[in-house]
């Protein structure tokens, strides 16, 4: 079996070369090869010798996801299907914007928190990934994209603090100045409210955080959210509070998609107001994204203008996500790449449907 050195960080790589009997720095030559030239050919990395060259060329090799789908969107956005393995592939988005540029990419292949509004969820979860898929992923996307990749958010299929033991070091090659040389606080983690994770990441490799509110009291959020019941709010917002202790940045982002009738009212917005007196916040609204047989719908522009307002009126920040690549389903919520459910949650839905009907 040879070593995939896409999934070994700085000392994952030390160890690597240790054991070879080389030197640890070649470690660092070996990541600025991988990493900052994109360079996946052992042959090609001239400033080793040509004995160990071969060596490595024995004993491991880089390997990323195989790219099965490329889908460019009328605005900029750019969808990759990422085959993983035989059953699975997941996808990451590129997101280019004025001044920065941001890679999208994906934890597991599908997940099992069952969100009520997001198409992943709906598909049931098979595995996490590795780290050299997760890193894979931006490794790819930089060898494709001109622009460099400046910013990567943990917002794609899966969740991420259910990962941790593949995300942290993926996490720490992005921060690497050797690798990505990516600041901490433009990678971006976001969770559903896993909340020993969130302590987890906090102590290990704290990078800016985003949570996925999406409703302000405990009795909406345990129906969109289910892991709520587990997290609830007064937990979700104590774990918020002591990551911020030593967080790259001053605040929460709190995700908050719109459901058109369903956490969208002006009770709602002030009771997220209120949520935020709680703890240091940013709110980034997100406009319902469809998919097939979702049964939500998208609150209405003005609705969302009004929501904002009361939040603003409030004192709290707040922001509305423009809505990205949704003519390529590349949009918050709608990526759902190819997953081979080991949770046989279709299959329960379909048998619930016929339930239901009969
Ligand atoms: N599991 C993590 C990472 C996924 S991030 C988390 O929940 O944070 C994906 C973001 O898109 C989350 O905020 C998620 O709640 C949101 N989302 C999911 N489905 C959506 C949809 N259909 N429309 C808009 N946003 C959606």
């Amino acid at each position: 079996m040879k070593t995939n050195l896409l999934g070994l960080d700085a000392a994952g790589l030390s160890g690597f070369f240790a054991a070879l009997g080389e030197k640890p720095f070649r470690a660092r030559q070996v990541l600025k090869w991988l990493h900052q030239s994109g360079q996946g050919d052992f042959a090609a990395m001239s400033d080793l010798a040509k004995g160990l060259r071969e060596k490595l060329a024995e004993k491991a090799c880089v390997e990323a996801p195989r790219i099965v789908g490329d889908t460019l969107a009328g605005d900029g956005t750019r969808k990759w299907l990422l085959k993983v393995d035989g059953a699975n592939a997941v996808e990451a988005v590129y997101i280019p914007e004025t001044g920065r540029a941001t890679l999208c990419i994906s934890s597991q292949a599908g997940c099992v928190l069952d969100c009520a509004f997001c198409s992943t969820g709906k598909q049931g979860f098979n595995r996490n990934l590795t780290t050299a898929e997760i890193v894979g992923q931006l490794w790819l996307a930089q060898r494709i994209v001109d622009t460099r990749i400046s910013n990567v958010v943990f917002m794609g299929m899966g969740e991420p603090m259910l990962n941790l033991d593949n995300v942290i070091p993926a996490l720490r090659l992005m921060l690497d100045d050797n690798a990505y040389g990516l600041s901490r606080r433009r990678v971006t983690v976001s969770t559903a409210g896993v909340v020993p994770g969130m302590d987890r990441l906090r102590d290990e490799c704290p990078v800016a955080l985003a949570v996925s509110l999406h409703a302000p009291n405990d009795a909406l959020r345990d129906r969109l959210v289910p892991i709520n019941r587990k997290y609830p709010l007064d937990e979700l917002v104590a774990a918020c509070n002591r990551y911020l202790e030593k967080a790259p940045r001053d605040f929460i982002t709190f995700e908050y998609v719109m459901l058109d009738g369903v956490n969208d009212s002006d009770a709602n917005a002030r009771e997220a107001a209120a949520l935020a007196g709680r703890v240091r916040c940013k709110y980034n609204l997100i406009p319902f994204n469809p998919f097939p047989r979702s049964g939500f719908r998208r609150s209405d522009d003005e609705r969302i203008r009004r929501f904002a307002a009361i939040l603003q009126n409030a004192g709290v920040t707040v922001t509305t996500r423009k809505t990205r690549g949704d003519d390529i389903a590349a949009a918050c919520g709608q990526l759902a790449g190819d997953v081979a459910d080991r949770t046989r949650r279709s299959g329960r839905r379909a048998i619930a449907l016929k339930e239901a009907r009969a």
